[in-house]
């Protein structure tokens, strides 16, 4: 069913006005543009599910364009790590271009700019010609080689461009107006000289286009018809649009530059130059580091992609700068895998839990249904013995009325399981509890239909049975700052707020014996703790689970304190 003009984003439309104007829906075509410069983030994704999005909805094809166009930051790794996390994420672009195709493209389009005299050598230093900008309210200065013959220009930028000058020598600027009101437009820069090896061209160029002259061509050479970005680019929207017109070819669609808001999210940073100093100075364990914004790092602390983009979708798109709280983030991941993620036991700070009328030796495997949100996951099998483990803080020995959990003298549930009472406790010369012991009532099986089984009691635990327990290390993950907007401090660094505690590593877990054959990417639900995966670091005999998230929002709480 079409949507309502309401139910559309600005974007949409901005499109659904072009097509009712006269744009054939045929030329409908897309592009997102990434550097190479870093891995992508949840920031990415925002305009990632904007594009593809589109390309989907009007069945238009997607281009991924990588933006290379500066030697020092770029990098192959990079390329290979930005599309294995589109492809993840579940989108397919039309093709994989490379704004460093269309340099010898670029490069006879500025020769022509200069023959038709809108394009100049300037030998000034890059602080001289910044000197001569002006500012919002005063006009600038012209250069005093604004006036080069057109000869001469071209002699001095084949040389730029045959490396006969060094490094920040030598200039191309367009010729536009230095008095123009919008500061972009005055006779902005087009190539500068990078004695560099790019990852893909290697050592054939000198000379390197800058951002607005490659874009707005780039979009141009693909038929782009609607080129979307952030807002800081609308004050280039200018310029973009005067070197599309300068170059003109009437045949090919003219690209439309539209921008839309930065996706910032609270509790992080979200710049590519900042991820990459906490990469670098390794207060994160590399790029993917589960406590990183990024795609990568969301992947393996256990987000889904439907998390990511169901995220995406919620926060939309927003004509004006603002900040998304992370715990909408922290929601779409718990939301989704409440639907999907299988549920096991796992006990993370075990305690023993002897059951003492049990047999010895007898071993039960009880019936656990895998996910009560979804009938189709089916159930599985778990040991049951008299010796258990259980979670240390969910036992007592004194409490009052309002804990639920295992007391002396008082009644709980182990889920799928039995009815147990607390009678005694086992402790050290220090007085540590070493052993909990228990009774439990064999006629109250879970699922057994006896009046015994029915009976209610106010707490359920998760447990796990000693013998066939397997170990695991967890690694718990919690946000990697502790304050809501870390970059937004004058005197302080984003990196003094970096929360201390963003991972706790515990290496006593005991979980239910099926978890042995899980495999890194596997995401399950720890029945009453939170949600974890299998880290990629998971070797034969050392299985190793991160925390997506905890069931409830532990952070709130620590917050008010
Ligand atoms: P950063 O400042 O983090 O380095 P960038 O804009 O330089 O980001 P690019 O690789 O150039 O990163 O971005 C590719 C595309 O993704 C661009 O179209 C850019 O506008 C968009 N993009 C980048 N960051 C965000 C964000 N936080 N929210 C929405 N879109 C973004
Ligand atoms: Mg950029």
């Amino acid at each position: 069913m079409a949507k309502t003009t309401d139910s559309l984003n600005f974007i949409e439309q901005i499109i659904e006005e072009d097509i009712a104007n006269g744009l054939d829906p045929k030329k409908l075509r897309f592009r997102f543009p990434p550097e190479p410069n870093g891995h992508l983030h949840i920031g990415h994704a925002a305009s990632i599910c904007l594009n593809f999005g589109l390309g989907k909805k009007y069945n238009a094809p997607v281009n991924l364009r990588f933006d290379d166009t500066n030697p020092v930051k770029e990098e192959q790794r990079y390329i290979d790590a930005i599309k294995r996390d589109i492809e993840w994420l579940g989108f397919e672009w039309d093709k994989v271009l490379f704004a460093s195709d269309y340099f010898q493209q670029l490069y006879d389009w500025a020769v022509e700019l200069i023959k038709e005299g809108k394009a100049y050598v300037d030998d000034q230093t890059s602080e001289e010609i910044a000197a001569q900008k002006g500012t919002p309210t005063e006009p600038g200065v012209n250069s005093p080689y604004r006036d080069r013959s057109v000869e001469e220009n071209l002699a001095l930028f084949e040389r730029m461009k045959n490396g006969e000058f060094k490094e920040g020598e030598r200039v191309l600027r367009a010729k536009i107006d230095m008095s123009h009101v919008n500061m972009h437009m005055r006779d902005p820069i087009m190539y500068r000289i990078l004695h560099k090896t790019h990852h893909r061209t290697g050592d054939q160029w000198k000379i390197y286009p800058m951002y607005d002259w490659t874009h707005g061509e780039s979009d141009y050479i693909e038929s782009i018809s609607h080129s979307i970005c952030t807002l800081e680019f609308k004050s280039h929207r200018d310029l973009y649009n005067w070197y599309v017109d300068e170059v003109r070819d009437p045949d090919l669609l003219r690209p439309k530059q539209r921008e839309f808001a930065r996706r910032n999210l609270s509790y992080t940073v979200m710049s590519k130059r900042k991820l990459l100093q906490l990469v670098e100075e390794g207060h994160v364990n590399g790029w993917d580091d589960p406590r990183m914004p990024t795609i990568s790092g969301l992947r393996r602390r256990g987000y889904s992609p439907e998390s990511i983009i169901n995220f995406s979708e919620a926060a939309g798109i927003a004509k004006r700068d603002n900040v998304t709280d992370i715990a909408l983030l922290e929601f779409h991941v718990k939301d989704h895998l409440n639907k999907t993620a299988p549920r096991v036991m796992a006990v993370l700070d075990p305690i023993k839990l002897i059951i003492t009328n049990y047999p010895e030796g007898k071993e039960e495997w009880l019936i656990a249904e895998n996910n009560p949100e979804d009938e189709s996951a089916g159930s599985r099998e778990v040991p049951f013995s008299r010796e258990l483990y259980i979670e240390r803080a969910d036992f007592k020995e004194e409490a009052n009325r309002k804990f639920f959990r295992l007391t002396l003298d008082k009644e709980v549930r182990l889920k799928n399981a039995y009815i147990i009472k607390g009678e005694s406790v086992v402790k050290d010369e220090a007085g540590n509890i070493l052993e909990i012991h228990a009774t439990y009532d064999p006629d109250s099986k879970s699922g057994s239909g006896t009046e015994a089984s029915k009976r209610r009691v106010k707490g359920t635990l998760h447990w796990v049975s000693a013998k066939q327990a397997i170990p695991a290390e967890i690694r718990i993950y919690d946000r990697l700052f502790n304050d809501e907007a870390p970059d937004s401090h004058k005197d302080k660094s984003f990196l003094d707020f970096i929360n201390p505690d963003s991972l706790v590593i515990d290496k006593k877990a005991k979980l239910e014996p099926n978890l042995a054959t899980a495999k890194p990417g596997d995401r399950f639900q720890f029945q009453r703790l939170g949600y974890f995966v299998v880290d990629p670091d998971t070797t034969e005999d050392n299985l190793v689970f991160n925390r997506t998230v905890p069931l409830r929002d532990t952070w709130a709480k620590k917050q008010q304190k």
